[in-house]
């Protein structure tokens, strides 16, 4: 027996499979998609079966396996189809694309390993007389037949077991147990849908879409129309996959679908350990469970027969990878779904203008939720001009402190966001300008109070916050703007003993459930000020907070991106709809210095339609998405003369061999990232077969080139 197989080395150069010859002991073992070892050039690499030849001719040229890793098949026929699909749609290596599938535990390659745990279990032995037993040893065997049958369970009632053990009535059983990831989950009443609800859930499951967006005000009960729908799917003997944006920052909607399809769901997220994803996903793969919930990569979860793949706050950038490959989670479930003929919903109060223009060419189908599920009114906008404020000094209009205090009095909570996307505070001397920046990276440096440090957010570089200006030689460094850590400073000093104030953002939340004890601890109202970055604008649903403050609404519309009204419009209008979900009203209070631009005013009127119209005019003048497709390339080298060369290079062939419209190269805000030069390359296109052949060339042409790197994306998040 022979096979082809696909070692873990991603490089382009070896991007292809490789025959090995399989020993006659080890050819009971080998099936497509699981992993052997193979030797390799001097080397013993891990790589993955792809194709079995029957083909009995001895051949010494050819090498033999050196072992077989799996028992089970890792990648099976749809992922292994999956995978070449993905290669095709970001020009990545194929090696590169099936391991973005995995777990790190199953991905090819010899260096983590996980061991399986294992537990004890006991079973009654069958012919013996119980009614010699003693009270508390009927007890015991009461809750065996009961199935309560962990041997540690069984400690906790008496310790009898032990008894029962020793004297062979039971038998103690070694079996594997899986790491339990849903422990301490809190539980919700399941509700009657509303006549809207059910509206959506019938459309859905009769239409013949592939796609369907589910647009739904914040707080119009999306959460529990998934929950119907899938419901139906696994009536049908189906499965689905639930896509959140990050689970950690979505606790309640994950408690949620726990509290109604319990041990039927396996959770997939960055915060599990390797050893918890390992046995979440072989979970999975051997059809123990049918219901899957996870962040980006939990699309390529190995379930059989799906019925559904519903991707919620479908508008949100963590969807797609910006890592190689550079896929989309959306195109790939649609991919998967029409291989499996099942369908996708896309759930947002905010869609991307790309998912709404494709509602409008009738390409996905459009059901809507225009309420709130409990009659609740959405909430009253107000927005301050800051400019307009007195007091210069403090970060607060007089209005939201007015509000913030009432709420305090009255027992109520509030949230407020510090927007600092694209925004952070530097470190300048304020006697010559001069500015701190990352000397690999040519990014200002952030002054971070907890560590006295100024970091680069790109590289991780630090150093001693300065005194003394390095250039001018003045004592004058001043750390310029303000981040979560100062907000919280002029809070408490505002408010004293009366404000408990809670902060989410990167800082208080790197550490494993850190964000769902913080959410717990503002549900059981340890504070009364919850403060965070966009963190805090998804998911969330506390009854008891009634103001949502935005401290500068601003920040957002400076950032150097044709999306940034967009995403404005959806920050804006997330976060408002933290407020007055339940039986309270709420308010939401925005500050800004641009009362005036229709992404902040529409937010106001909770608007989605008009700021779409108003939005797709400019992209229409500018020729943006969604009225062009974009491909961004990166020509990247440490050496900057020849970063450059070749980028005009490159420039200039793909404007005489493909027929659309070609960019650059230019040097962006991330030009210079740990010693690498980055030059830009744009492509704007609408329909075009000469792109994807020709990309395929130059990668080809600069495969073998060490010095010079092409990086490619398709609809790039940042451009
Ligand atoms: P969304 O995801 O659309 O923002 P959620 O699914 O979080 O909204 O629902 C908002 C609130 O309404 C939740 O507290 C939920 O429990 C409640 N809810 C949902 N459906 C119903 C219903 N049919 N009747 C009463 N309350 C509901
Ligand atoms: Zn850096």
């Amino acid at each position: 027996m022979k096979i082809n197989v696909l070692v873990e080395l991603s490089n382009r150069n070896i991007d292809k499979t490789f025959t090995y010859n399989v020993p006659s002991s080890l050819e009971s073992k080998i099936k497509k998609g699981i992993r052997v070892k193979v030797p390799f050039a001097k080397n013993t690499l891990e790589g993955f079966v792809l194709d079995i030849i029957d083909d009995k001719k001895e051949d010494f040229d050819i090498k033999d396996i050196i072992d077989v890793v799996d028992e089970e098949v890792i990648l099976n026929d749809e992922l292994l189809k999956l995978g070449e699909y993905l290669k095709e749609k970001t020009l990545s290596t194929l090696i590169s694309c099936y391991q973005v599938m995995l777990p790190k535990a199953l991905k090819a390659s010899n260096k983590t390993i996980i061991n399986k745990k294992t537990e004890i279990v006991v079973e009654i032995n069958k012919d013996t007389d119980l009614s010699k037993l003693s009270d508390k040893q009927k007890e015991i065997i009461n809750e065996i037949n009961k199935g309560n049958n962990r041997k540690t369970n069984l400690l906790k009632i008496n310790s009898s077991i032990n008894t029962l053990i020793k004297n062979n009535i039971v038998k103690e059983i070694e079996v594997e147990k899986y790491r339990d990831v849903l422990k301490d989950n809190n539980k919700y009443e399941n509700f009657k849908l509303n006549p809207d609800q059910e509206n959506a859930v019938k459309y859905i499951l009769n239409t013949d879409y592939l796609v369907t967006l589910l647009h739904g005000v914040t707080g119009s009960g999306k959460t529990e129309v998934y929950m119907e729908l899938i419901e139906n799917y696994l009536k049908m003997g189906k499965t689905a996959i639930v896509l959140v944006p990050e689970i950690s920052l979505t606790p309640q909607m994950t408690d949620r679908f726990v509290s109604r399809f319990g041990s039927n769901i396996a959770i997939l997220h960055s915060r599990l350990s390797d050893g918890e994803k390992y046995d979440e996903y072989r979970k999975i793969a051997r059809g123990e469970v049918k219901i899957v919930i996870g962040a980006r990569s939990a699309i390529f979860a190995p379930l059989n027969n799906l019925g559904i793949i519903i991707i919620d706050e479908e508008h949100t950038t963590t969807y797609k990878q910006e890592n190689n490959p550079k896929y989309s989670a959306i195109d790939v479930a649609s991919e998967r779904a029409k291989n499996n003929n099942a369908k996708v919903v896309l759930g947002s109060a905010t869609p991307s203008l790309d998912t709404y223009a494709r509602v409008f060419a009738k390409k996905y189908g459009l059901v809507e939720l225009n309420k709130r599920a409990n009659n609740q009114s959405l909430p009253k906008v107000e927005i301050i001009d800051m400019a307009e404020e007195k007091n210069k000094s403090s970060h607060f209009s007089k209005r939201l402190l007015e509000e913030i205090d009432k709420r305090l009095s009255n027992d109520e909570q509030v949230m407020l966001l510090l927007n600092r996307r694209g925004y952070s505070s530097f470190v300048t001397c304020s006697n010559c300008g001069f500015v701190s920046k990352c000397p690999r990276c040519d990014i200002t440096l952030t002054y971070h109070k907890t560590s006295d440090m100024n970091r680069c957010h790109y590289c991780g570089y630090a150093e001693k916050r300065l005194t003394v200006c390095p250039k001018c030689h003045e004592r004058a460094i001043k750390e310029l703007g303000y981040g979560t850590q100062k907000i919280e400073e002029e809070l408490n000093n505002i408010f004293k003993d009366k404000a408990k104030i809670v902060r989410m953002d990167f800082d208080t939340t790197s550490t494993k459930g850190a964000h769902e004890k913080i959410i717990n601890d503002f549900r059981n109202k340890k504070y009364n000020i919850l403060l965070g970055t966009q963190m805090i604008s998804k998911g969330l649903d506390f009854k008891d907070v009634t103001l949502v403050g935005v401290i500068n609404a601003d920040t957002s519309l400076m950032i150097p991106n044709y999306r940034s009204s967009e995403y404005t419009y959806d920050l804006l209008s997330q976060v408002a709809g933290r407020s007055g979900r339940s039986t309270k009203e709420g308010i939401v209070i925005i500050q800004t210095y641009n009362k005036d631009h229709y992404s902040i005013k529409l937010a106001k009127e909770h608007n989605y339609k008009a700021f779409f119209n108003e939005e797709m005019k400019i992209r229409k003048i500018l020729n943006y998405p969604p009225f062009s497709y974009i491909i961004s390339i990166k020509v990247m080298s440490s050496d900057y003369e020849l970063a450059k060369k070749e980028s005009e290079n490159i420039k200039n062939k793909l404007v005489e061999n493909i027929h659309s419209e070609v960019l650059g190269p230019s040097i962006g805000s991330t030009f210079k990232i740990n010693n690498t030069y980055r030059f830009g390359i744009i492509i704007k296109y609408k329909k075009d077969d000469t792109i994807v052949p020709y990309l395929k060339k130059l990668i080809e042409y600069y495969k073998t080139n060490n010095k010079i790197r092409l990086d490619i994306d398709f609809n790039p998040i940042n451009i």
